[in-house]
Formats: C-alpha cells, structure tokens, sequence
C-alpha cells in the first residue's frame, strides 16, 4: 500500500492515509534531545484523522463478506469522533445510512463535521459505564437491535482494525523512513496513545515481525545484525485504566477508556511501558508544537508527545535513545486542531496568549 497520489484520484477514498512523518527538530532541540523525534501527523488523512484507514477496511472487509450491503444495512458505531468521521466520510461516497453514538464530552466539531457528512449523531452521557444501557455503546446495540439491516462493525473487537495499521500505518512509516536521507531508517522507539489500542497494537505486530525479519535475512546472509529492539510506548490518560490507575474524568478525546477493548493487546512483548500524562501537560504541549512545528495537532497528539518526554526523560531505557544519534523516534500524532477550536482549552491559550507588542508599534505609524 505505498502510494501516491499520481494522477488522478477515483474518490475521496483514495485520500484515506498516506500522511507524512514529519521531523520534529525545534522540539527536539529545545528538549535537548540527540535523537530524531519524527511524528505522523495523521490529521493529513482525507476525514482528518488515524481511523480513517480502519473505516475503510472495516467497511471493505465487510462488503467483500457480504455482512455490509448497499442499499440496504446501516452503519451504526459507537466513537469517540474520529471512527465515526471516517465511516461517515465513506458512507458520503458509498450511499450508506450512518448513525454515530457519541459520548456528550467529545466536541461540537466533530459532531458537525459528522452531521455535515450525512450522518445521523446521538450524544450518550460520558460517566455511563461502558457495558450500560445509557453508554455509547449500549445504544449502538439497542438502535442495532431496533433498525433493519443495522450493523454494528465493531471497532472494539473488528480484527480489522489492528491489521489496517499492521499493513497500512506501518508500511507507509516504513515507505517515509527508508525514503528518507537519515543515515538509519530504523525506528529506536514508537509512541502512540491508545483508545482502541487497534493503532499500538497493529503498530507493534508489524514492527516487531518487520524486526524479525530483518534479523532472519541477516542470518540467513551471515551478517551480524546489531539493530537493537525496538521500544513500544503507549500513553494513556490520567482517569483511564489501560495503563493502570482509578476511572475518572479528563477532557483529552479519543483516548484512555474504563474497560480494555479486544484489540488492544497491552502486555509485552507488544507494548513495552505505559505512559500516564494529563490534561495540562497534553493541552500545553499542543500549543508548543502548533506554535514551533507549524503543525495544527489535537489533543491527543499533545498527550502523545508530552508522553515521549516522559519517557525521554525518566525511563532509564528512554534516557539512553535521547542522547543516540541515530535513534528515531517515532510518534503518531493521531488528528488535527480542527476538531477541537471551539474547546476551551484551546481559545484560551490561543486568545490569551501573551500581549503582543503591536498595538505599541502601531501607534508610533
Ligand atoms: N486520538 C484520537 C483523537 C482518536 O480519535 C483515537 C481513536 N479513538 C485515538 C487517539 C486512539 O486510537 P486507537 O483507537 O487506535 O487506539
């Protein structure tokens, strides 16, 4: 699946993915950092976000199946936004109905992004507990159980959506690296939050299959392969308990949750250490990295990033990647600020930034 864009596109559908890996190299000077910090900035994607790529292989996977059908079933998934988007995008071009259950804390873009989409939104409480009547996903269930043809794909569960990032997500950081003129196109580290845990996971299974591939061709050849293993990092919110620690309340959207969905695999070999980071560390951090990148990230990008400080910093194996050279970090920055202007956490550190000297230098014009 490596790309690009030559010519003409049949459909929006073929803008789905196939989003840069970008070199984060002021942040990674002002935290004094050797290594290569790079981000994939999936807000590049055509819905605007990383699940695109599971929408579609979802939806494909399904019609191929014949569970899915044009014309006659409805695409019904309980989302934090982003899967919902996706779906929605595609549903716009398929000519399927569409009807998102949407926890009330996620923002008002999404849901008119989704709406503007043609999908039909119903907002649940965010404190009702994943396996209640009230939650996203228990409507999702009922309305499945009420609508004829209603089907729910099931990102929780939906193979699917782990193997659009094992085939796609990867092969496309692996198209950017080993385009690139870094002197190694190896990845030290990856770092991504986790919702589903469909992108961690997905992610690791390529990574580690790639790693041990490589090493078997360097046997095979009789060379030495000193590639040392790569470090899997997942970050999780404070409030959620992927990572460990109580239930509770936090504002960042798209990731943590209060049960472990079935495609998250989160013990090792596939995930290395937890991260827990919080709202202040992750809405700061995406002001800085709009402000020094240039690159209009969500909130769970901050959360993202301000994990891979954590980690740089304090973990005895993440110091060590920090001052390597030829280490490259690799981290998916999940969506973009669109989906997030209205939030307060944002205008407020956008509008109130520091006073700016114009209104002094206008007046001696
Ligand atoms: N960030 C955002 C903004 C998301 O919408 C999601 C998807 N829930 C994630 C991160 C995490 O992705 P995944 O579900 O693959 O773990």
């Amino acid at each position: 699946m490596t790309n690009h864009w030559h010519g003409i596109l049949p459909s929006a559908l073929s803008a789905v993915g196939q989003t840069p890996l970008v070199a984060l190299t002021r942040l990674a000077q002002q935290e004094g950092l050797q290594c290569t910090l790079l981000g994939k900035a999936e807000c590049f994607s055509v819905g605007g976000s990383v699940k695109d790529r599971i929408a579609r292989r979802m939806i494909e996977r399904a019609e191929a199946d014949g569970r899915l059908v044009p014309g006659e079933s409805v695409i019904i998934e309980p989302t934090s936004g982003n899967t919902g988007i996706g779906l929605a995008l595609i549903s716009a071009v398929k000519g399927y109905r569409c009807i998102i259950t949407l926890p009330d804390k996620m923002s008002r873009e999404k849901e008119a992004t989704l709406r503007a989409l043609g999908a039909e939104v119903i907002r649940t409480p965010t404190a009702a507990a994943w396996d209640s009547e009230e939650s996203h996903i228990g409507v999702a269930k009922k309305l499945r159980d009420a609508i004829p043809g209603g089907i729910i794909l099931d990102q929780y569960s939906n193979e699917n959506n782990p193997l659009a990032h094992y085939y796609e997500t990867y092969e496309e950081i692996k198209h950017s690296l080993t385009t690139s003129d870094l002197a190694n196109k190896r990845i030290a580290a990856l770092v991504a939050g986790a919702g589903t845990g469909g992108t961690i996971t997905g992610l690791s299974r390529a990574l580690r299959d790639d790693q041990e591939r490589q090493h078997r061709d360097a046997q095979e050849d009789g060379e030495v392969d000193g590639t040392q293993r790569a470090v899997v990092v997942a970050v999780d919110p404070v409030g959620s308990i992927l990572g460990g620690g109580e239930v509770g309340p936090y504002q960042v959207e798209g990731i943590g949750y209060d049960f472990v969905p079935k495609v998250l695999d989160p013990e090792k070999p596939n995930i290395d250490c937890w991260v827990k980071t919080n709202d202040d560390e992750a809405f700061a951090m995406v002001h800085r990295v709009i402000r020094t990148e240039g690159l209009l990230v969500g909130g769970s990008s901050g959360a993202a990033l301000a994990g891979t400080m954590k980690f740089l910093r304090e973990d005895p194996v993440g110091k060590k990647l920090a001052q390597q050279k030829d280490a490259n970090i690799v981290v998916i920055l999940p969506d973009g600020i669109r989906n997030y202007i209205s939030k307060e956490w944002f205008l407020d550190g956008s509008l109130h930034a520091p006073p700016s000297n114009l209104a002094h230098e206008i007046a001696h014009i």
